[in-house]
């Protein structure tokens, strides 16, 4: 190695565990992109240290791709403690943290374009002249067929070009739209919130309507006018064009932001908004919280319940925890709202880590929705609805109101049941039944891609004696329409609303607030606002008490209170029955008279009592194979490998996943439970050493999930 190199240790897309060495020529920024020989590929990584020598004598050159790092220090440290915590390989987590397009070689950090520097007014008589300069002047978009004109402008020396940074094309600021006075409680949230240089987190629990936007809002608007940036997160399904307009006309200010909607070049040039300062304020779903904002003053996390903040594949990570890692290391305050927050973060509260604000009443005055049980055992059941939701309906749209029928499952009906000799078609990849899907006459797996033709005889015994069992969003639509053939039945689902566009149009009509029936299912829970919307009638509630997952009952307490939430927003009170054969739930009793908070009371309870999450701590250990024995060998062997080296963790299993077999795939887990997060995390270094060396677990897939959402 010459003199003049220096060492450069580099983060790479790959699954290790440590940075490599790679020589530069010239000194490298850490933080910067660099194309880096790896194996027989090249590959884009990213200088995390220097190093003044290598164990390794021959070392490959790393190239910069950019002059200025990517990713900024304090960015890199929080990147580093959450591939710690998840136990990640460092480079997946860096990978993680560039924007898509930027993972690409080809792609630089910034684009230049050029532009023209008005110098001298041209001849009078040179009409296109003059009219091309006037443009410049304007700072207007030169097109094509204005080029000729740009080079004699050039050559008579009227204009200059020069190199500048490409534009972003972000929307200008827009002037601010008065908002009505904020209520008391508002005022009261306000004033606890701080905004100084400390990290400080705050849950705001407000009921659905009570303003937690309108806070958000006033909030990151006192931040701003520091003159910082800030962060507002939301799970993707609130992340309407109008929540949008609503922000920036809110703020004044430039707004960029990052969904899943949009192509990887319009996510770079908003991340580029975000990173150059111009945009005070980013919007956007999980993986934003990986964007550079380099004046970052303040996070914002909504509906921070949501399970869109976990990825459940690939970096499990949870957005929430990266959030609240990156306030740590730039001491700044986060927000984290919702009218139904997570069990983790109630309990957080309770011990102080967070400050606790709520909201118990709607800002606009209209008063919550009342809640019913309606026990449909005795029932036979019309439209999949028994006579009271039936008659509620009709007396909401003779009021010329809109009624909600919620249904947590798709398709036309959930079984195909063959009466002769009771088979009941399953998928062949998955330990799962296959739904009904009736307008497109197919069979279809929703745990896999795996469909095929409605037969019209039993595959098994040739019978046609069929039956279609249950109901799915499609078949209560097809119902409610023949009940109730005055007015529209609006599906909104996965398959109705498949494109962004066609969930739009479907808003839209929701939207006009004429009487209609919606039917929807999660996709409606949450977020949207309609004002004439007075009764919600919610299917088959018991559907998740029967799960054994470890949140089902916390998922079902939300659920149905974001979805209760939808009712009565603005004039008429709302009216929320619940249809269930199991009203003797304490869950749902619990809810309906003591509402979520008393709910997340009850279910604390109990984890506290089964010794599970917030209480403890838990990380699951998969493998998954088209190898049965193997699945389950590897954590058979791990287990024992584990007890025998670990104090103060609780080793569960190796069992079979919920679904034992997905896509073709067999799964199983062991769980892991630590009264304290160290013991935790130190069997978990020990599971990855001895997973990352034995040749037995080379047979299977595994994976590490920390803070598993769900138990799969
Ligand atoms: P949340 O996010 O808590 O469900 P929103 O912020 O969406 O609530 O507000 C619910 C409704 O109340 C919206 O229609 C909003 O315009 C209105 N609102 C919010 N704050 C006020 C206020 N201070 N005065 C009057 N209306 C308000
Ligand atoms: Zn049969
Ligand atoms: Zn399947």
């Amino acid at each position: 190695m010459s003199t003049s190199q220096q060492i450069v240790k580099v983060a790479v897309p790959a699954p290790l565990r440590q940075l490599l060495d790679y020589a530069a020529n010239a000194p490298i920024a850490i933080g910067t992109r660099v194309l880096v020989p790896l194996g027989r590929r090249q590959c884009v990584g990213v200088v995390l240290a220097h190093a003044d020598d290598s164990e390794y004598d021959e070392l490959k050159l790393a190239q910069p791709l950019d002059e200025e790092p990517a990713l900024s220090p304090t960015q890199l440290h929080a990147i580093a403690r959450l591939a710690d915590y998840v136990h990640a390989p460092i480079g997946e987590v860096v990978q993680s943290a560039l924007p898509v397009a930027l993972r690409d070689a080809k792609q630089t950090l910034w684009q230049s374009e050029i532009d023209y520097r008005p110098l001298e007014v041209p001849a009078q008589r040179a009409k296109r002249q003059c009219e091309v300069y006037a443009k410049i002047t304007a700072k207007l978009a030169i097109d094509e067929a204005d080029k000729a004109i740009v080079r004699q402008l050039i050559k008579n020396q009227c204009i200059e070009p020069f190199e500048q940074r490409a534009k972003t094309y972000l929307t200008e600021a827009p002037a601010v739209e008065p908002s009505p006075p904020l209520t008391n409680e508002q005022q009261s949230v306000l004033a606890a919130l701080t905004n100084g240089d400390q990290f400080a987190v705050h849950l705001l629990e407000g009921v659905t309507g009570s303003g937690k936007t309108r806070v958000y809002i006033e909030w990151l608007q006192r931040i701003i006018q520091q003159g910082k940036q800030t962060l507002l997160l939301v799970p993707e399904i609130s992340l309407t064009p109008q929540t949008y307009d609503r922000l920036q006309k809110a703020l004044g200010v430039k707004v960029a932001w990052q969904h899943s909607g949009m192509t990887d070049a319009e996510r770079l040039r908003h991340w580029r908004a975000a990173k150059q300062g111009e945009a005070r304020l980013l919007v956007g779903t999980r993986s934003s919280v990986f964007a550079e904002l380099p004046e970052l003053g303040a996070i914002v996390i909504d509906e921070e319940h949501d399970s869109a903040y976990k990825q459940q594949d690939g970096l499990r990570y949870s957005a929430k925890t990266m959030a609240i890692l990156r306030a740590q290391a730039l001491k700044i305050p986060v927000v984290l709202g919702s009218a139904t927050p997570s069990l983790e973060t109630l309990q957080q509260a309770s011990q102080g880590q967070y400050q606790h604000l709520r909201m118990t009443e709607r800002a606009t005055g209209s008063a919550m929705p009342s809640m019913q049980l309606v026990d449909m055992r005795p029932i036979t059941p019309i439209a999949g609805l028994s006579p009271l939701s039936i008659e509620a309906i009709r007396r909401s749209l003779a009021n010329d109101e809109q009624c909600l029928i919620f249904i947590n499952r798709r398709g036309y009906a959930p079984t195909y049941y063959c009466e002769t000799c009771g088979h009941v078609v399953g998928c062949h990849r998955c330990d799962a039944r296959m739904t009904v899907h009736h307008r497109a006459n197919r069979l279809k797996c929703h745990h896999c891609s795996h469909e095929q033709p409605l037969p019209t005889q039993c595959p098994s015994c040739q019978s046609v004696d069929v039956r279609l069992l249950g109901h799915g969003t499609e078949r209560i639509s097809e119902e409610l329409s023949s009940v109730f053939d005055q007015v529209p039945v609006v599906r909104i689902d996965r398959d109705s609303a498949s494109t962004n566009n066609k969930l739009k149009a479907l808003l839209a009509q929701a939207q006009t607030g004429d009487p209609m029936i919606l039917v929807g299912t999660q996709m409606l829970a949450k977020g949207h606002d309609f004002a004439k919307l007075s009764t919600v009638v919610v299917i088959d509630a018991d559907q998740s008490l029967l799960s054994q997952n470890l949140r089902a009952a916390e998922e079902l307490a939300q659920t149905l209170t974001q979805v209760a939430g939808r009712a009565g927003r603005s004039l008429t009170k709302g009216r929320v029955l619940i249809q269930t054969r199991t009203p003797d739930h304490s869950l749902l009793r619990d809810l309906i008279h003591r509402g979520y908070q008393g709910a997340s009371q009850t279910l604390l309870e109990e984890r506290k009592i089964v010794g599970f999450p917030p209480y403890r701590r838990m990380a699951a250990i998969r493998t998954e194979s088209t190898d049965a024995k193997a699945a389950l060998g590897v954590l058979d062997t791990l287990a024992h490998y584990l007890e025998a080296h670990s104090e103060s963790v609780d080793i569960l299993g190796p069992a079979p996943s919920l679904m034992w077999r997905r896509q073709g795939r067999f799964r199983g887990q062991i769980l892991l439970l630590s009264d304290t997060p160290n013991p935790l995390h130190k069997t978990l270094r020990y599971a990855e050493s001895a997973l990352d060396h034995w040749k037995e677990a080379k047979k299977v897939r595994w994976h590490i999930d920390v803070d598993p959402y769900e138990l799969i």
